[in-house]
């Protein structure tokens, strides 16, 4: 079986250690430039082809960085998102907004900023224009409906609440060009975490299609074409990485028979993925806390769903490695868990391997995106640092660990104790 590999060594680890306990969340910048370049490489065959970066999956701003000299733009779908993106300098088209059920605060605050605006909704190009007037570049999300298979994290597109349907859509782009709006985009986000690069390649088979269709029926011509992310990650290590080469070489297939050779001009393709850019770059690392044996054997981490809720949320497999017995036999089969009082919360049911003891060093692979990022205070547990394996082999942190007083933030003890009960 392929086997998972770590970028670092256990001394390495022991060497953070020294300044920063477990757990903490590492990742890696060489893997991370590397593979963004690949995503790029795929896809050079389109003058205007951009990445952007679907912030929810690793909101940190040193990464986003990283990215952004990668040449990403930043996929956004809040007010914070906005304000990161800000922050790292990423501006105007540099930003695709993509939200649903909006607040007005950050249509505007997405206006302000010059971003790309993505709806939704039909209701919410009147929403839009209301309270911060339309952009003269506006995009659609399609949902396609019973057109297109989902998949186990997005579910099924019928049953999604995302996007515009078909016929809305021929309306919506009718009232944008009445209204002078001049250019135009469209896209789609249908799957998360796909393995099948034809899936991707027959997302954009369906939207050049009906970009040729909306352009000659209303009398448009499209800017870009946005065919989302959702770009699976070989979680298990039995699973092959998407193989992006044959993805780009598929998707140019469509574009050059179904959009250019039917008469519509050349336009950009942006995709915006999350999972792919940052997941397998990175680990959460944590220690052995404890060795219970009773019905079953518990191996008890210092980490614990707050640092990554996949496995609980989704039944997810995370692979686990332990360093410092990386030859030895898997003989002990352990349910990995974390010391919130929820008992889902669990890295991996009945996982085998090396017999484990208090102290052992191990790390959770795939963790680098909805890792960190999905994080929360339930049970009173803290979010952990985030550091950065940088290309020379140097260590940053590029977020510290959350403290009590991080906790109570938001209390004020000094009411409190003048809080008649
Ligand atoms: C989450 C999300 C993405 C990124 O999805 P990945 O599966 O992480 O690639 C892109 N677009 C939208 C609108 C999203 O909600």
């Amino acid at each position: 079986m392929p086997q998972k590999t770590l970028p670092f060594t256990l001394a390495q680890i022991e060497q953070i250690e020294k300044s920063c306990p477990t757990p903490f969340h590492l990742y890696d910048e060489k893997g991370i430039r590397a593979n963004a370049r690949r995503l790029k490489a795929a896809f050079a065959w389109n003058p205007g082809f951009k990445e952007y970066f679907a912030v929810k999956a690793c909101p940190n701003p040193f990464l986003m960085k990283i990215l952004k000299e990668e040449g990403f733009g930043m996929d956004c779908s809040s007010l914070p998102e906005l304000l990161l993106s800000q922050e790292i300098g990423v501006t105007g088209e540099g930003i695709m907004f993509t939200s649903n059920d909006t607040p007005a605060n950050e249509f505007v605050k997405a206006q302000a900023l010059g971003a790309v605006i993505n709806l939704d909704d039909l209701s919410h190009l009147p929403f839009l224009e209301a309270c911060a007037g339309l952009p003269e570049l506006v995009c659609f999300r399609y949902n396609p409906g019973p057109l297109k298979g989902g998949n186990a994290i997005i579910g099924n597109p019928e049953q999604a609440k995302y996007g515009f349907t078909r016929e809305q859509l021929f309306e919506g782009y009718r009232v944008l060009k009445q209204k002078g709006v001049k250019r135009f985009g469209l896209h789609t986000m249908v799957a998360s975490n796909e393995l099948n690069p034809q899936y991707f390649i027959d997302t954009a088979e369906i939207l050049f299609d009906l970009a040729v269709e909306l352009s000659r029926e209303v009398g448009i011509t499209f800017e870009f074409v946005n065919i989302g992310g959702g770009i699976g990650i070989p979680y298990r290590p039995e699973q092959a990485a998407v193989d992006l080469e044959c993805v780009g070489a598929g998707v140019r297939a469509a574009y050059e028979s179904r959009l250019l050779a039917k008469g519509h001009p050349a336009l950009k393709l942006y995709m915006e993925c999350g999972r792919m850019v940052t997941g397998p770059f990175g680990f959460l690392v944590a220690r052995v806390r404890h060795i219970k044996k009773t019905y079953k054997t518990y191996a008890g981490l210092d980490a614990c769903m707050a640092n990554l809720m996949r496995p609980a949320l989704y039944g997810a497999y995370h692979h686990i490695s332990v360093p410092a017995k990386a030859g030895q036999p898997c003989s002990t089969v352990y349910d990995v868990t974390g010391s919130l009082c929820e008992n889902n919360d669990k890295f991996a049911i009945d996982r085998p391997l090396p017999e484990l003891a208090p102290g052992d060093l191990v790390v959770i692979h795939d963790a680098g995106a909805h890792g960190h990022a999905m994080g929360f205070q339930y049970n009173g547990k803290l979010r952990s640092a985030e550091l950065l394996l940088r290309e020379d082999g140097s260590v940053v942190q590029i977020r510290r660990a959350e403290t009590p007083a991080d906790y109570f933030a938001t209390l004020d003890f000094g009411a409190l104790a003048s809080f008649r009960a």
